[in-house]
């Protein structure tokens, strides 16, 4: 396998630092995707059959859907009341892990409590515009998942006799997750590979799906088809479709935090759409979800517009505005991409 992210140099370095067991915090981004947590589980795991001490530590809840992940049970969950545990394991460890994020801001609340500290750093992302850089850094854009730069580490590492069925489960979760089921173009042969070598171990893919996909509450379904039937807004002129989700609504159904994960790609479903969001009012603030299809680089448009970034199919942003606001805002800058959007092959 092809390897680009993985320099040698760095590997070595790291492999003379892992030579002695060592504590490592290991963190992800700020609301936890599958590859996030699944990166950051199959690394601990790893790093445990290596000898290590590694404990991970989330910035916020994940859905409940990931709760079956190797040692899932054991992942220190950011509160408030936790802060100075969670201190106390940053200030002892030897080196801090930084999974599938490579801003500062995304840790949210436990920002604080690792750019405090000046530890060695081990750094594994596959997001634009890295504004951090690891001591041990393996960053590349192209990479469809973090999961597959574990994976590729573990490789240049000489430890693929390591990998077992769990760790296997971890880093799949994550390459299913970040390619759409394999769907998204960043599917490449090596995530094929990959997903070859972990079915050869014993990695149940198909179960994996099922517990990831197929792990609706009612709720959510029913949300989804009040979304789907009330408040999906289509502008086929600019090929363009969306919803918008009130703090209001999302409490009529009961909505959890996840429930929403993954209803934006309806509204990209519509034939000829290529550019889709969802505007969901949280906690005083309006998140939204971009997605496209083609050259219509949506990280761009949240950069510019909505204080974001992403990749180019998928990214997201914030504003302070109100969800009406912030979507008459959208509308406003629509017309302006008109053409983009019209030249954009689906
Ligand atoms: P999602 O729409 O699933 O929340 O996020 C899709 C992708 O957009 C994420 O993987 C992340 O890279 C990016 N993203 C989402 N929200 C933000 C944000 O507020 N700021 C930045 N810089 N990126 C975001
Ligand atoms: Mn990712």
């Amino acid at each position: 396998l092809e390897s680009p992210s993985i320099q040698t140099d760095t590997v070595k370095a790291l492999q003379e630092f892992l030579s002695a067991p060592k504590k490592v915090a290991i963190t992800m981004h700020h609301n936890p995707d599958a590859d996030a947590l699944g990166s950051a589980l199959g690394l601990a795991r790893y790093l445990k059959k290596k000898g290590h001490q590694p404990t991970v530590i989330s910035p916020s809840v994940y859905p409940a859907f990931l709760e079956w992940l190797p040692q899932e049970n054991e992942v220190i969950v950011f509160e408030e009341s936790k802060t100075e545990e969670i201190k106390q394991i940053i200030d002892s460890c030897d080196l801090v892990a930084y999974l599938d994020f490579s801003v500062p801001s995304r840790m949210e609340a436990l920002e604080p409590l690792f750019c405090s500290v000046d530890k060695p750093s081990l750094l594994l992302d596959h997001h634009i515009a890295p504004s951090m850089k690891g001591t041990f850094h393996f960053w590349d854009q192209e990479a469809a998942a973090t999961a597959q730069l574990v994976y590729r580490l573990i490789a240049a590492m000489g430890d693929l006799p390591l990998l077992d069925p769990h760790i296997g489960e971890a880093i799949y979760a994550g390459i299913v997750t970040d390619t759409g089921s394999f769907k998204y173009p960043s599917t490449s042969r090596e995530v094929h590979e990959i997903a070859g070598h972990l079915i050869d171990i014993g990695v149940p893919t198909s179960t994996i799906h099922y517990r990831i996909y197929d792990n609706n509450s009612e709720n959510r379904l029913r949300l989804l088809g009040y979304l789907l039937s009330e408040k999906l807004r289509v502008l086929p002129e600019l090929r363009t479709a969306y919803f918008t989700l009130s703090a209001e609504e999302q409490e009529r159904f009961s909505s959890e935090k996840g429930d929403t994960e993954g209803f934006v790609n309806y509204a990209l479903s519509i034939r000829n759409i290529v550019f889709a969001a969802i505007f969901m009012e949280k906690e005083g603030k309006t998140k939204i979800s971009f997605r496209s299809i083609g050259d219509f680089p949506v990280n761009e448009f949240a950069q510019a517009h909505f204080n974001g970034g992403g990749h180019k199919n998928a990214a997201g942003g914030a504003s302070y505005a109100s969800l009406e606001e912030t979507e008459k805002l959208f509308l406003s800058l629509l017309p302006k991409y008109k053409e983009q959007l019209l030249t954009v092959k689906r």
